[in-house]
């Protein structure tokens, strides 16, 4: 028996990056998945690609009627919902003291109001379902700040208190709510920002999708069914701490 055979997800912004790695992870432990994105075109080939455990949906975050459509096109196609990934989520780069007050609130809007709105939209149907596991993917934003990242920043930060929040409220209907914070992961967004170097990652590498993928299907499969509130961290020991230079090699004085 596959890890996630008899589960049926839904995973936003899964057209393409973290969020297919993790709709491709889950299909292949066994689960059936809702691909859920404003990229129409890149998600209906997407799903085509999976196969008959997937389908396509349009779904834009920051719209409660998409939510509602989509919650009702999974449980039409597969007949119930247990797991929800809310990663779609979008970057504005800028200082505060210049950015754009309307990219502090699209920011907002997608990262942090989205993810209110999916667990919102999500409860009835994981209720009916005798319980769930929502993922939300919050980021190594989450728990330390960035320069020239202001909204992201809260954004991130902000989910990770609402998965707490969730936590505590849904745990009486056996919803679980936790939090997964990537570091640097290779992927359109990543590469679209100012290019990020790895020399504060102790692993020394970006990530992949799929690392994060990996760890979605355990908080989405009953392996995990003691945490809820909580954050997992895949960051290749980013937020471990700080390197000292001069004691972060090979070299000898590093001995
Ligand atoms: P990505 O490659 O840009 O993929 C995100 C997907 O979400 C895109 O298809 C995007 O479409 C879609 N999307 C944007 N706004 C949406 C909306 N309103 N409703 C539904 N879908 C929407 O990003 P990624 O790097 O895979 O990131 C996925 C998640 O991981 C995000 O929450 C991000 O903050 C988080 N994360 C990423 C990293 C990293 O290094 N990549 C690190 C930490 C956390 P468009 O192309 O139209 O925007």
């Amino acid at each position: 028996m596959s890890r996630l055979d008899g589960k049926v997800a839904l995973v936003t912004g899964a057209a393409r990056g973290i969020g297919a790695a993790i709709a491709k992870a889950m299909a292949e432990a066994g689960a059936n998945v809702l691909i859920a994105d404003v990229l129409d075109d890149e998600g209906q080939a997407f799903a085509e690609a999976i196969g008959s455990a997937a389908r396509y949906v349009h779904l834009d975050v920051t719209k409660p009627t998409d939510w509602q459509k989509a919650v009702e096109s999974a449980v039409q196609a597969f007949g119930k919902l247990n797991v929800l990934v809310n990663n779609a989520g979008i970057s504005t780069y800028g200082l505060i003291e210049h950015l754009d007050d309307h990219d502090w609130e699209k920011t907002l809007a997608v990262n942090l109001s989205g993810v209110f709105r999916g667990i919102k939209a999500a409860i009835p149907a994981m209720r009916s379902a005798g319980g769930g596991s929502i993922v939300n993917i919050s980021s190594a934003a989450g728990m330390l700040g960035y320069t020239g990242l202001p909204a992201y920043v809260a954004s991130k930060f902000g989910v990770r208190g609402l998965t707490k929040a969730a936590a505590l409220e849904l745990a009486r209907d056996g919803i679980r709510v936790n939090s997964v914070h990537p570091g640097f992961i290779r992927t359109p967004l990543s590469m679209a920002g100012p290019a990020p170097s790895t020399d504060a990652i102790p692993l020394r590498r970006m990530g992949e999708p799929a690392e994060v993928g990996n760890l979605v299907v355990y908080l989405a499969s009953d392996e995990s069914a003691f945490s809820t509130g909580s954050e997992f961290i895949v960051d290749g020991g980013q937020t471990a701490g700080a390197i000292v230079w001069g004691f972060d090699d090979d070299s000898d004085a590093a001995r």
